[in-house]
């Protein structure tokens, strides 16, 4: 061998063992290392859908179960957050009732010293047990009933008189009056008794009881107020005045801000719940339910809000 040959040897076997050796480092650092991770990552993904089949095989209705479980607590807690939260605005609504209401908290209105009791007239369903229509009476009629209904629009009484109590509520809340509601709710049992008792024992300064009425003659529309006459034999001569003076401070204010046909004064002295009341009282019958504009627009938002500021503004004028 010469030199050359030798040289050529030692060259060729050097890269030899370059190259099997870096074949080697990659397939021991690289390939392998990498199939490695593969490897693992498969079998522990079939471990895990192993185990997951396993799991679901095994305990089918369990993880059903669980399943539902999870959507019910979902639910759950998507409803106990809606209840929470409707929970904290009834909270807040309580403490702005509390507040306001029950309270002369309110900093942002000046206080009337003022507390209108108001009474959204019937309820869902009527009460026909009877009640004396007065203190001593032997007059009975029902404790309550349902009211009439829209002719065209089938909306109940009930409802629009409520939905006008509590705009009529808001308002004397942002002018500085405590309200007491007798009702904010369809559902509830509460005579005609009753409601004159709310009014009674909260000290209110006068009670507003909310109707609407309805007629056999469709053409009839416009509002009145019933109020106590003279001649009433449960209430005292005060209570009397001061429930007409309302009456002429609504009268003209309703008009105003309605724009609707003002009827007037109704006397009446058959009223359970002007008879037991302590405190003035008027019944105010904002429209009739059987005349087709009167009846749309008593059902509309935008019309008892007029209504309630006109009823508002009558109760302003009353206090002056
Ligand atoms: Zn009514």
């Amino acid at each position: 061998m010469n030199t050359n040959k030798i040289g050529k040897m030692i060259c060729g076997l050097l890269l030899c063992t370059m190259m099997m050796s870096g074949c080697s480092v990659e397939r021991k650092t690289g390939h392998e290392t990498a199939t490695n991770d593969q490897d693992k990552t498969v079998v522990q993904k079939s471990k895990e859908t192993d185990s997951s089949k396993t799991v679901e095989k095994d305990t089918a209705d369990e993880q059903t179960a669980t399943n539902k479980q999870d959507k019910t607590d979902t639910k759950q807690t998507t409803s106990n957050r809606t209840v929470k939260t409707q929970n904290k605005e009834a909270a807040k609504n309580d403490t702005n009732t509390n507040v306001k209401v029950n309270t002369n908290s309110n900093t942002n209105t000046k206080e009337t010293g003022r507390t209108i009791c108001i009474d959204a007239g019937h309820q869902r369903y009527g009460n026909n047990a009877l009640e004396a229509i007065g203190p001593g009476s032997s007059i009975r009629k029902p404790k309550v009933t349902s009211g009439t209904e829209g002719k065209y629009t089938h909306k109940a009484e009930s409802e629009v008189n409520l939905e006008t109590a509590k705009k009529l509520k808001s308002i004397l809340i942002s002018r500085g009056y405590k309200v007491v509601m007798v009702r904010e709710s369809q559902d509830v049992n509460i005579s005609n008794i009753q409601r004159a008792e709310i009014a009674n024992k909260s000290n209110a300064d006068l009670a507003i009881r909310i109707h609407c009425d309805g007629s056999g003659n469709s053409a009839l529309h416009g509002y009145f107020i019933l109020t106590p006459s003279s001649s009433n034999r449960f209430l005292s001569s005060s209570i009397v005045n001061s429930s007409l003076r309302l009456t002429k401070c609504l009268l003209p204010a309703i008009q105003k801000a309605t724009g609707a046909n003002n009827r007037g004064i109704s006397y009446r002295d058959d009223l359970t719940g002007t008879n037991w009341s302590k405190v003035p009282t008027v019944l105010v019958e904002m429209g009739e339910m059987s005349n087709k504009q009167e009846d749309y627009a008593l059902s509309t938002p935008a019309y008892q809000e007029k209504m309630a500021t006109g009823m508002a503004n009558g109760i302003d004028d009353y206090f002056k």
